[in-house]
């Protein structure tokens, strides 16, 4: 019976990484319930924002929704609260609360 031979970790490429395989596969990202994970929470004051969408252009989880109306709604399923929305926005129309105050 041969012998498997152990590559040395120079000699792995990215083919040989496989561990990730056992838990993920393309395109699972979405059945993550992501906005667990968040203490605040942003809110946008339609009276302040311009619908210029710099908000939804930088969201890093895709969770900022255009409306049919031209404003934009943060998808609490999947926002994490980086605060990157509020951030960019240049007419400070998104403010941050604490989880608990909306409850
Ligand atoms: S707080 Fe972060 S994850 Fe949530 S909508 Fe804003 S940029 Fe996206
Ligand atoms: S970045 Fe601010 S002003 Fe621009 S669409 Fe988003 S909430 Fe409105």
């Amino acid at each position: 019976m041969a012998e498997k031979k152990t590559k040395a970790m120079s000699e792995l490429t990215w083919r040989d990484m496989r561990f990730g395989n056992v838990f993920t596969e393309p395109g699972s990202a979405t059945r993550y319930k992501t906005g667990d994970w968040r203490s605040e929470r942003p809110i946008v004051d339609k009276e302040k924002c311009n619908k210029c969408g710099l908000c939804w252009l930088y969201c890093p989880d895709g969770a900022i929704t255009p409306l049919e109306d031209g404003y934009y709604e943060p998808d609490l399923y999947f926002c994490k609260g980086c605060g990157i929305c509020l951030q960019v926005c240049p007419k400070k129309a998104i403010a941050m609360i604490e989880e608990e105050e909306n409850e």
